[in-house]
């Protein structure tokens, strides 16, 4: 897959240690974006999925799996190898992405690997990054449009359910 980057023990995107993976690319070409070079789809660098699970599983301190973008549903089938693998191993999974989850559910009806991600997620971050929305005052989140939710609740629902 390509990615942007990742990073070992954040305790930024996430409750805990974190493994972030920064996937490359991303179509939402939001104003304001925070990471503006990750959203072409040619840049970064090519990785080995198995190679970053065995990055990922290296480090036993390490609490969940961190999937942001760039735009992690546009390498849903790779980025879905890495929550699953994740899961297996105990670790949580959060995911950012700049659809909704009402967009992402619209998705998963056609792309199989979109409700793969989906359902190895713990916690979305969902929705785009909207600069007149802005505020530093948001846990886990850039904008007040942007919700963090309970993924396994609303995928059983088919409605977003915050997390609790
Ligand atoms: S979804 Fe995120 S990475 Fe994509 S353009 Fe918006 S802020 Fe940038």
């Amino acid at each position: 897959m390509r990615v942007a980057g990742t990073v070992q023990d954040s305790i930024v995107d996430g409750p805990g240690f974190r493994y972030v993976v920064f996937a490359q690319g991303c179509p939402h070409r939001c104003e304001g974006c925070h990471n503006p070079e990750t959203r072409e789809p040619d840049g970064g660098t090519w990785r080995d999925v198995a190679g970053i699970i065995r990055e990922m599983l290296s480090n036993p301190l390490t609490d969940g799996l961190t999937l942001s973008g760039g735009e992690p549903f546009a390498q849903a089938r790779d980025c879905a190898e890495l929550a699953e693998a994740a899961r297996n191993a105990g670790l949580n999974v959060w995911t950012y992405s700049g659809y909704t989850f009402e967009e992402l559910l619209a998705k998963s009806a056609s792309e199989p690997d979109a409700l793969r991600l989906l359902a190895a997620t713990d916690i979305l971050v969902d929705g785009r990054f909207v600069l007149s929305e802005r505020s530093l005052d948001l846990a886990f989140r850039g904008s007040r449009n942007q919700r963090v939710l309970d993924a396994k609740r609303s995928l059983a629902s088919g409605a977003a359910v915050e997390r609790g």
